[in-house]
């Protein structure tokens, strides 16, 4: 058993002060508790958090930091995309393994201690399955356990180039099966490669891609023969949505609905531009949604509905999807940053005398994500993982802060520079020698 003292603790109900975690040898959280004793020497300038949940990344997406900034005209999504395809044609396992390596490096630095990582490049570049056909998707696997960061595996289905226009372009032929029966198949083998892990950081989940790459009877198949989340991009771009109109004569919702897969299993990642009627759809259905700012804003996606999601009492969650930016931080606070530009307001998003602005955007970065990936972990309290941030006291951004003042700074204020460290299933991300002397047997 170890316990940790921090200075301030961010527990379910607020901030308190006189708290100690305990931690057992499993690396859950064993017990909360009041205590009198001081904090930990090391821990004197530290608020714990739990550790943000990244709901949706394409970790290979690192290598394209720097290369899609410039483009010979105007660019729009769909020139983007062809620059990700081109990235993705290039890539054996080896550099996977690294791209990987790399963002789940920046993720945990930055305060994220768990990913759901939407993977969907599983063949050789001419479309050829590899020897081991979950050879990709085992060495993002491996990264992340490299880094000691939680990964939700969403094993993503792609099982045509798109509805309407069925050219095939370069790099798309990594990511189709010819069936869903196909994909089927390698995911009863992922899950038997996990299971052989052993290792309880990792767990499954499955992605049918979008209502693009996968017809309408395959994600109702893949609904019924998986357990687990189930995640798709929908109603990212206005012309998914046409796609949609005329190849099903009804909006993407509408066809996942159809599918019988708009279920308490199912994350709706992105929804920017769906319409109200939709949103309620999906509250009933207990559906979540997963919103990415900082991708959407750098794709010209548009705005995603969080005031409206959240007013319908939907769990929304938080994802860095093309890795533009690693900041759980600028995530959360976009989600109310950005309705007030659209709107010309402040303090847009609902919030009450018990749970203010701040604490609904935390719980969006942290439980949202774990109710989206299935993970006991999202908040400090016992049974969940061991999965903490340590907030930095001293960092700039909260210089002379009044304690009552520091959630709003970290949701506001704070740049991912404040993060000290990560803990995952009670695993601190590093020893640094000052924090060794902090935790102790009970
Ligand atoms: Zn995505």
């Amino acid at each position: 058993m170890i316990e940790i003292r921090p200075a301030w603790a961010w527990l379910p109900d607020g901030l308190h002060s006189g708290v100690s975690v305990f931690i057992d040898e499993n690396g859950r959280i064993a017990s909360v508790e009041k205590t009198d004793a001081p904090p930990h020497q090391d821990l004197e300038d530290v608020a714990l958090f739990p550790g943000f949940v990244n709901a949706h990344s394409h970790a290979f997406q690192w290598g394209l930091r720097g290369l899609v900034q410039n483009e010979e005209s105007e660019g729009n999504f769909f020139s983007w995309r062809d620059r990700m395809f081109d990235l993705a044609n290039t890539l054996n396992p080896e550099e996977i393994y690294r791209l990987s390596l790399s963002a789940f490096k920046a993720m945990r630095a930055s305060g994220y201690t768990a990913v759901g990582e939407f993977h969907y490049v599983h063949h050789q570049p001419d479309g050829t399955p590899y020897n081991r056909p979950t050879e990709l998707a085992e060495a993002v696997i491996e990264a992340a356990r490299k880094t000691g960061l939680r990964i939700c595996l969403l094993h993503t289905a792609y099982l045509r180039p798109s509805g309407v226009d069925d050219r095939l372009s370069p790099g798309q032929s990594r990511f189709i099966d010819p069936s869903a029966e196909v994909f089927l198949a390698r995911h009863q083998m992922l899950l038997d490669t996990i299971e052989r892990m052993g290792d309880d950081r990792v767990t499954a989940g499955v992605a049918p891609h979008s209502i693009r790459t996968v017809p309408l009877e395959a994600i109702s198949l893949l609904m019924k023969q998986t357990k687990g989340p189930f995640h798709l991009h929908i109603n990212e771009q206005p012309r998914e949505i046409s796609e949609s109109l005329k190849e099903y004569g009804m909006r993407p919702l509408e066809v996942v609905s159809r599918a019988g897969a708009l279920t308490s299993r199912t994350t709706l990642v992105h929804m920017t531009h769906a319409e109200e009627q939709e949103i309620q759809k999906a509250a009933q259905s207990g559906a979540t949604i997963c919103f990415c700012p900082t991708t959407e804003s750098d794709l010209g996606d548009g705005i995603g509905p969080s005031k409206m999601a959240l007013e319908h009492g939907i769990n929304c969650s938080i994802g860095s999807d093309s890795q533009v930016q690693m900041n759980p931080f600028e995530e959360m606070r976009l989600l109310e940053q950005n309705e007030r530009l659209k709107l010309q307001k402040r303090l847009v998003l609902p919030a009450d005398i018990n749970r203010t602005l701040s604490h609904r955007l935390l719980d969006v970065g942290t439980t949202g994500g774990a109710l989206s990936l299935d993970l006991s972990a999202g908040a400090i309290k016992p049974g969940n993982w061991a999965d903490f941030m340590e907030i930095n006291l001293s960092d700039l951004d909260l210089l002379g802060a009044d304690p009552a003042c520091i959630p709003d700074i970290v949701v506001f204020s704070v740049s991912p520079r404040a993060v000290r460290g990560t803990w995952v299933g009670g695993q601190r991300n590093e020893a640094p020698p000052l924090f060794a002397g902090a935790i102790k047997d009970r």
